[in-house]
């Protein structure tokens, strides 16, 4: 086992896998910009390492300063939490490179994947159901015509080398193509320096479910259920469950046969996540991310398993020390991330926090960094908080949260919990009756 891990990220990812490390008895190693001086990660850390200034391209995003902090600690392993380098190919080959342990896939597994049209090229060889569309890049507007006429409107332009809902552009027509196609490319090109994109079918009414997986180092791979991340703002996951109140255990298990069975014959290790649309009784494929995910603790919350902790094992080489009937997916987990954010507008609201209260009680968990005093810097993604409930049943569950989000108090800024409130008593949301686009509807942004 590892004696000492260096965690590159902030906020309540940090904190979290600094939790784990100190259950497994690891010593830790936290790295911070100048602006996090004072968070809680770097509080907590047995070391810290300020790595730059506040921006995130001179800090945790500077893969040297990020390597120099871990050889100089004597950090035998790196673990990247999600977002910043956690799906940088490059990255994870250059620890790899000063003899330090990537807690993560394997570089070329993390390459395969971070290129979506490689990465359903790929899951078609594997067996799993993808959503139809072109089968590679598509370079000009002539060749995506013709695709929409075989596909059938609408489509959907997609960047590969996309993220956080960016490069995506519906065309309902052949005439609204050469707009979408230009745009797609464009903000592509923009947001990820590669312009190349791809076609979809563009599915009306789906649900987002995916599928968590675990794979060791000894060709042992296990799936953690499903979760449901249909309730999404600007294709930006707001509140995550799981189960999906929309499968049952033969569709579960069906799928999460399909999914193990993809993941052994890649030879897949570690965490990951194959993420489908599910409508009208079937699966299609969308992506997979090679990380640990945001919305990772609704599947601890039903498994009793730490992820984190399980990552860790792996990666020092353990096998996992159970199998798939061992894994027993028991009552229901909801997750509400609480930015720091009007919840009106969706504007950014950092600053102080004068007034800090978390929900307690049996089933309620809190992964946040904040605390009474503390600043919330600008810099950064606005996400502060994760509030993550569990209870027997999804009705339990439902009313343990409602009480907890009307226990938390966020006090100085504005944060998304007002809008958590309102939507955990809409009818809609307590029927289970969602699909990806329910939750703008609801909001009145969008028809
Ligand atoms: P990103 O990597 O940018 O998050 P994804 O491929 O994961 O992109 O898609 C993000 C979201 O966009 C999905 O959760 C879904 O809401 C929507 N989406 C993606 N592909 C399709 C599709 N073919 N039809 C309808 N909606 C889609």
């Amino acid at each position: 086992m590892f004696e000492k891990v260096l965690i590159a990220n902030r906020g309540e990812i940090a904190l979290r896998i600094h939790r784990a490390c100190k259950e497994l008895g690891i010593h830790t190693v936290a790295v911070h910009s100048t602006a996090d001086a004072d968070a809680m990660h770097v509080r907590l850390a047995d070391e810290s390492v300020c790595i730059g200034p506040p921006p995130a391209r001179d800090s945790y995003l500077n893969k040297a300063a990020i390597i120099s902090a871990a050889v100089i600690t004597g950090a035998d392993a790196i673990h990247p939490g999600y977002g910043f380098l956690s799906e940088n190919a490059d990255f994870a080959r250059m620890v790899e490179d000063h003899g330090i342990a990537f807690i993560g896939p394997t570089p070329e597994h993390i390459a395969m994947m971070g290129d979506k049209i490689e990465a359903k090229r790929a899951m078609i060889s594997l067996g799993v159901p993808c959503v139809p569309g072109s089968d590679g890049p598509v370079t000009d507007l002539e060749t995506a015509l013709k695709l929409g006429k075989e596909i059938g409107y609408p489509v959907l332009i997609k960047a590969a080398g996309g993220g956080g809902g960016k490069g995506m552009r519906v065309a309902n027509s052949a005439s609204e193509l050469e707009e979408a196609y230009r745009g797609a490319r464009a903000e592509a090109g923009a947001n990820f320096g590669n312009d190349v994109v791809y076609i979809e079918k563009y599915l009306g009414h789906p649900r987002h479910i995916e599928f968590q997986m675990l794979a060791d180092t000894h060709g042992n791979v296990v799936h953690l259920g499903e979760r449901d991340c249909s309730l999404q703002r600007k294709h930006q996951k707001v509140l995550e469950e799981s189960p999906s109140p929309a499968l049952n255990s033969a569709q579960r298990e069906k799928m999460g046969k399909i999914v193990v069975d993809a993941l052994k014959k890649l030879g897949y290790r570690n965490a990951g996540t194959l993420e489908f649309l599910y409508q009208d009784g079937e699966f299609y494929f969308i992506e997979m991310n090679t990380r640990l995910q945001v919305e990772h603790p609704v599947t601890e919350m039903v498994c009793g398993l730490d992820l984190v902790r399980e990552q860790i094992r792996i990666a020092s080489g353990a096998p996992m020390a159970f199998t798939q009937e061992d894994v027993r997916l028991q009552g229901h987990a909801i997750e509400c991330r609480v930015n720091a954010e009007n919840p009106e507008t969706f504007a950014p609201s950092p600053g102080l926090i004068a007034e800090y209260h978390t929900p307690g009680g049996l089933g309620v968990r809190v992964d946040s960094g904040l605390y009474s005093g503390y600043r919330v810097p600008p810099h950064y993604d606005s996400m502060v908080a994760k509030l993550i409930v569990h209870g027997t049943s999804r009705n339990e569950c439902l009313m343990r949260l409602r009480r907890a989000l009307d226990e938390y108090v966020v006090g100085g800024i504005q944060t998304t919990l007002p809008l958590h409130r309102r939507l955990t008593r809409s009818q809609e949301f307590i029927d289970g009756n969602y699909d990806i686009h329910w939750l703008e509807r609801w909001m009145g942004l969008k028809k």
